[in-house]
């Protein structure tokens, strides 16, 4: 179904410049990818490396809390020790007594391995829990609390000694607060790096941020670590992730951006079509024809208007270089001429006339009008030429012209007729006269005994003279007495037969070879037979009288056919005699002429003036080969009624 017009799109032309920005629109998903790869790079590293800064911050603070917490938890122990020294020296209890002291049962509970009382030269003198003293700090192994273990002394004043062995790690276990523990792996090291208590209980793993921070100087030359449980992602870890999630996110904008795309795109090209279609429909309904041809002459484009006025399809005339095919062979060189002029951009202004043809042979008067023809950036690239048929108006101006001419002809020929008809009214009187008078004398000059035969000869002249000029007014008192046309269907092929049949003896006589080619076919034609029979009789007359003298073959043609555009039919008599010897048809045709001896020279002007009356036309030209061509033209769509013509004849 065809789309409904639209009212058309504003031209192409009027539409702004499009912004360089909207340009280069298509790169815009490109770079917004790079520029998004780009920024998750940079976001991932930089939040890793906050992320770490964070953690060795907490890690730093935590550690230093915990190292106050433990200092402060070993130094309570000594208190707690110091107490039980105190108590031990106030109540002079015996060994046997440590046993069962409070403070010795609590500090056991705690995290004291052993506690021993030493006399002054560090002999036993009580040790709990009461299993095989063990030189002080050395490793406890097989008990709960593996590890190396720590002391803590109080000198007693008798010189005695107090010597409370810990675990490091219980100690450790019960000083780091649980959620501290969750996050570190806590450690004690010495100075050579080795481990002396910890919370960790599986195996190290690289890369996790550590501190360490030196303990009180009471817990001699050790130090407290701590180690981060939980690892800093490395930001290339979460790249891929994060650019899944960007991508998909840049992918639905990019879709977003695409449908807007299409959308515009499929509404330009709605836009498109509609002017298209509006520029074709203006296009083909011009009947001036347009025509776009480049700098070199070739044709870029035709409308419909100008295809029609040569004849050829606009695609085979789309690309065509000069000469053009619809230039007329014989003027090439002049059109040629034309053609560089205007190319050089030299075309008049005002236009310039041009004659061209159509395929079918028929030629053309044309009006062109150049123009230069520019690209969207104003630069000439060729010319636009609009072309205006002026064929029918030159016909009409020339049928004017003609016609003008014809009336003028006929108001001389009229006058003349009067003069003429005169003429032979007043001497047919004396002529008659004189023959008479000269035949009275002939008789008496006969009758005389020695008739001067000098004399009779000249009066016998005389006598023929007269008569001829008898004739001739004779004649153009027929001329001049002829009845109007009367129009009526007839014949034409009739027409010629029958006045071909008049002649034949005579052109026997003559030796003249005669013959027909009538067009199968030709319609019946409206016009008076009688006045079209007495042309061609003329005329065929006329040819005979021009062969007399020819030596060889002598031959004539009679050809009727219909013009090439229908409306007429055309009757050609053709001879080869001497032909019109550079004379026009209007000299032929003007009254009087004649080259015959005793040719009177009205014979084809009244061929003419009956044709005229017939609204057809009369020419003469030189047969190809020798010989001359006379031609009539009859329209084929006259009424079959009388019409008022003027004289016909003289
Ligand atoms: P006429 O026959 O009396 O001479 P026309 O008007 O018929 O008068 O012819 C005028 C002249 O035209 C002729 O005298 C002749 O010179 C020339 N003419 C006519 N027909 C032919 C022809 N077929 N070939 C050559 N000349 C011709």
């Amino acid at each position: 179904m065809p789309e409904p017009l639209q009212a058309p799109p504003r031209p192409a032309v009027a539409l702004p410049p499009r912004p360089a920005m909207r340009r280069g629109l298509w790169a815009l998903p490109l770079l917004l990818s790079l520029a998004f790869v780009a920024g998750v790079l940079t976001w991932l590293r930089s939040a890793e490396r906050d992320e770490r800064e964070q953690q060795r911050l907490d890690l730093i603070s935590d550690a230093l809390s915990l190292e106050a917490q433990i200092g402060a938890r070993i130094e309570l122990e000594q208190l707690y020790l110091v107490e039980l020294a105190t108590q031990l020296q106030s109540r002079q209890l015996q060994p046997a007594a440590f046993a069962a002291m409070p403070e010795v049962q609590q500090g056991l509970h705690r995290f004291w391995l052993s506690i021993t009382w030493l006399d002054n030269a560090n002999r036993f003198l009580a040790h709990l829990p009461e299993q095989a003293p063990q030189p002080p700090a050395a490793p406890l192994a097989g008990t709960a609390s593996a590890g190396l273990s720590g002391h803590l002394s109080v000198p007693l004043a008798s010189g005695q000694t107090l010597v409370a062995r810990y675990s490091p790690s219980d100690m450790l276990r019960q000083s780091v607060p649980w959620w501290l523990a969750r996050k570190y792996d806590v450690r004690l090291v010495d100075s050579f790096d080795e481990v002396i208590a910890s919370t960790a209980e599986g195996r190290d793993v690289p890369g996790r941020q550590t501190y360490r921070v030196a303990m009180s100087p009471a817990l001699g030359d050790r130090y407290l670590e701590l180690i981060a449980r939980d690892t800093i992602t490395p930001w290339y870890r979460a790249f891929p992730m994060a650019m899944v999630v960007g991508f998909v996110v840049l992918i639905a904008g990019i879709t977003w951006m695409l449908r807007r795309q299409v959308r515009d795109v499929s509404r330009a090209e709605q836009a498109w079509r509609t002017e298209a279609a509006w520029r074709s429909a203006m296009e083909d309904s011009l009947t001036v024809g347009l025509r776009a041809r480049d700098l070199d002459g070739r044709l870029l484009y035709v409308n419909r208007a100008l295809a029609d006025m040569v004849g050829y399809a606009p695609e085979e005339l789309v690309g065509q270089v000069p000469p053009m095919p619809y230039w007329p062979p014989d003027s090439l060189e002049e059109i040629m001429l034309r053609h560089r002029r205007n190319m050089a951009g030299n075309a008049p202004r005002e236009g310039y006339q041009a004659r061209w043809r159509h395929r079918g042979g028929r030629l053309l008067d044309v009006m062109v009008f150049e123009a230069p023809l520019v690209d969207a950036r104003g630069q000439r690239i060729g010319w636009m030429g609009s072309i205006i048929d002026v064929t029918q108006a030159r016909r009409l101006e020339e049928r004017e012209r003609h016609q003008t001419e014809t009336m003028a002809h006929h108001a001389r020929l009229t006058m003349l007729g009067e003069v003429a008809s005169a003429l032979a009214h007043e001497l047919n009187q004396p002529l008659t006269a004189i023959s008479s008078y000269n035949a009275g004398v002939i008789n008496s000059v006969q009758r005389q005994p020695d008739p001067d035969p000098v004399v009779l000869r000249a009066l016998q002249r005389l006598g023929e003279q007269a008569a001829r000029a008898g004739r001739i007014v004779q004649r153009i008192r027929e001329f001049l007495t002829r009845r109007e046309p009367q129009l009526e269907s007839c014949s034409l092929a009739a027409i010629v037969e029958g006045s071909v049949a008049l002649l034949r003896r005579e052109l026997d006589r003559q030796d003249v070879q005669l013959n027909l080619v009538l067009a199968p076919g030709l319609p019946p034609l409206v016009a008076d037979a009688v006045l079209i029979e007495q042309v061609l009789i003329n005329l065929v007359r006329n040819a005979g009288d021009a062969l007399a003298g020819k030596d060889g073959p002598r031959r004539i043609e009679i050809r009727a056919r219909r013009t090439p555009d229908e409306h007429f039919v055309r009757i050609d008599v053709i001879d080869n005699g001497p032909g019109l010897q550079g004379r026009s048809v209007e000299a032929l045709c003007a009254p009087f002429y004649s080259t015959k001896p005793e040719g009177m020279g009205m014979g084809l002007a009244i061929c003419r003036s009956i044709l005229e009356a017939h609204h057809g036309a009369f020419d003469a030209s030189e047969t190809p080969g020798g010989g001359a061509t006379f031609s009539l033209t009859l329209p084929l769509d006259l009424q079959p009624t009388a019409w008022p013509v003027e004289e016909v004849a003289l």
